[in-house]
């Protein structure tokens, strides 16, 4: 069965997809151009897997690759607000650059405990770049050095997104048919 049919609509296309991170990747790669270390790219398992993966290639520099496992809504679709680790770093951070790789910028609670836990490590610079940031949504300022794209407040798929550790395979950003939430 194709996970195709399971999409209502797409929102962002595969194709918009490519050309923004290959943007965001080249405007990463200018701003730290000056940097003595190579930056250090830390993504948010599972959903920033897969645009790390294109980021990295996309910013054509000097870059390094960790990755965290934070606590996430389990197969509902509402923020809790609750933010375990998981899986933490393997790099020490401690005068790094850091660049904190999400998928989608919500209420940004998760995104808010994470850099408040990685700003405690005294890295050098602490920054943010996410795939996806839900218009008026959030609940917490975050300073968001890199934004792909604003989406409407709707639960989107794909790109590494899942809905029940679903369509993270999709190639693009859609939103699921009313009746597959009701599975
Ligand atoms: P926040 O703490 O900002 O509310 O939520 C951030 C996390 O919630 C994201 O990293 C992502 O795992 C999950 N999330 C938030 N909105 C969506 C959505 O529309 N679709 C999916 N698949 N996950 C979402």
């Amino acid at each position: 069965m194709s996970i195709h049919a399971d999409i209502d609509r797409v929102i962002i296309t595969e194709e918009q997809i490519a050309e923004r991170v290959a943007e965001i990747g080249a405007q990463i790669r200018a701003d730290y151009a000056e940097a003595k270390r190579p930056l250090l790219l830390v993504a948010v398992l599972r959903g920033a897997a897969l645009f790390v993966a294109d980021l990295a290639r996309a910013i054509q520099g000097r870059v390094e690759i960790d990755f965290m496992a934070v606590s996430s809504y389990g197969s509902t679709t509402k923020s809790s607000g609750v933010v375990r680790i998981l899986k933490d770093l393997d790099e020490d951070i401690e005068g790094r650059d850091v660049l904190v790789v999400e998928d989608i910028l919500d209420t940004g609670l998760t995104l808010k405990y994470l850099l408040r836990n990685l700003a405690s490590r005294r890295p050098h610079t602490l920054e943010v770049v996410t795939l996806l940031s839900k218009t008026g949504k959030q609940q917490v300022p975050i300073d968001c050095k890199y934004t792909g794209f604003n989406v409407p407040d709707e639960f989107v798929v794909g790109y590494g997104l899942d809905y029940a550790e679903r369509y993270r395979n999709l190639p693009y950003i859609g939103v699921l048919k009313r009746e597959i939430y009701a599975d």
